[in-house]
């Protein structure tokens, strides 16, 4: 991106913008500010490109225009899609199914409508961070409304079932949403062959702006509304379109997508580099299924060692890395996700998630590895319970 002498590897926590983005965004800033409910031309302009975006979105999932709705991150989309199929079906039923390693935005929204009276099952996983459709089938209960399982997960990279989940959500007529923050763009989707009732998306994910996000919600779908006021996306999210942002996040994600197969094909090779050489590190694990994950995505435990106290060091080179997700790396509770992996107690606490983008190098990959092994051999030398060994100099 710049010259600065940074290596940023946290993709999953967010990305920058890019230029092509920032430069179609600017003039919804400026002259064309107006409000897209307006009758005079300037709005006229924004509703227009309001529609462009929206078309752009829906082709990235093979959805309708119609069924594309924007919210302000994908948080929001998250929990519209969940609360808002929960209360629209209570008639039906209030058992929700979900997996123990969804995002919190997921998880905590799944916890608060337990508190409000609903029953949620949470699926366990293989060690590999895998959700079993023969599990999800199996949950399912005449009073189950909603199953929502993630596409990808943001620690780990383990890529969901999500097509086998989506026949059997399909068969069972039962409504199925997928939380695909760290999917789009990134990965192929098909809302139709993929038998998705409802998807949430994140525009700062995939190179677009913060604050932005996208629910698809199927025709089929009946959800009460988590914003009321005016009459925009058809009457179901009420607030004035953050139109700026509409145009960011429509022409990241068709931009993502168009450069989808090569931008794998160059992370693939970056990814495989970074884990062979952080795994010649002796008492190093790969985390995550071997080969259904993110193409950037690469999460390794070191026994013996804090991996916040990698991350602290790494950041005084200059390398920017996480433990997890963002909202853990503060706090030292042990990751939900690997917990749920079977990761021993013991180990859990010294995880590394290194997420490749497009502004990285093979020679950052190459300085990574040299610092990520130095760091953990003096970690170690400092660590009372390292055992002889591993000890060097
Ligand atoms: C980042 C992320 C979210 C939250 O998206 P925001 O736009 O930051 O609210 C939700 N789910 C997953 C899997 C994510 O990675």
């Amino acid at each position: 991106m710049t010259e600065s002498h940074i290596i940023y590897m946290d993709n999953a926590a967010t990305t920058p913008v890019r230029q092509e983005v920032v430069d179609a965004m600017i003039p919804y800033m400026r002259e064309n500010f107006g409000n897209p409910s307006s009758l005079y031309d300037i709005a006229k302009i924004n509703r227009e490109a309001v529609a462009l975006a929206r078309s752009r979105v829906a082709r990235a999932l093979n959805a309708e225009d119609k069924e594309i709705y924007f919210t302000s991150c994908g948080t929001e989309s998250d929990n519209w899609a969940i609360k808002g199929t929960a209360f629209a079906n209570r008639d039906k039923g209030k058992h929700i199914i979900t997996s123990a390693i969804e995002h919190h935005a997921v998880l905590y929204t799944c916890q608060w409508l337990e508190k409000q009276g609903f029953e949620v099952t949470y699926l366990p996983v293989d060690e590999f961070g895998m959700v079993n459709p023969k599990d999800v089938e199996a949950a399912i209960r005449p009073d189950t409304v909603l199953i929502t399982i993630m596409f990808a997960n943001n620690e780990i990279g383990t890529i969901q079932p999500i097509a086998e989940i989506g026949k059997i959500a399909r068969e069972h007529n039962v409504l199925f949403h997928t939380d695909a923050v760290q999917a789009a763009g990134h990965v192929p989707i098909d809302v139709k062959a993929m038998n998705i009732d409802m998807l949430s998306i994140s525009g700062h994910k995939f190179n677009g702006p913060k604050g932005t996000g996208v629910l698809y919600i199927g025709k089929r779908v009946k959800l009460d509304s988590l914003m009321h006021g005016g009459d925009q996306e058809r009457k179901r999210r009420a607030g004035t379109e953050n139109v700026a942002g509409i145009v960011g996040i429509g022409l990241a994600l068709e931009l993502s997508v168009k450069e989808m197969d090569a931008t794998t094909k160059r992370l693939d090779a970056l990814r495989k580099r970074l884990v062979d050489g952080l795994l010649t590190i002796p008492k190093s694990r790969l985390n995550g299924h071997p080969t259904k994950r993110l193409p950037n995505n690469v999460n390794v435990i070191f026994e013996y060692i804090e991996g916040e106290s990698i991350l602290l060091m790494l950041n005084r080179r200059g390398i920017c890395a996480s433990t997890g997700s963002a909202c853990n790396s503060a706090s030292l509770e042990p990751s939900h996700v690997l917990t749920a992996c079977g990761i021993p107690h013991e180990v859990v606490h010294g995880s590394l998630r290194l997420t490749l983008g497009e502004m990285n190098t093979q020679e950052d990959v190459d300085i990574v590895i040299d610092a990520v092994k130095d760091i953990v051999q003096k970690l170690r030398n400092m660590s009372p319970l390292t055992p002889d060994e591993l000890r060097k100099y």
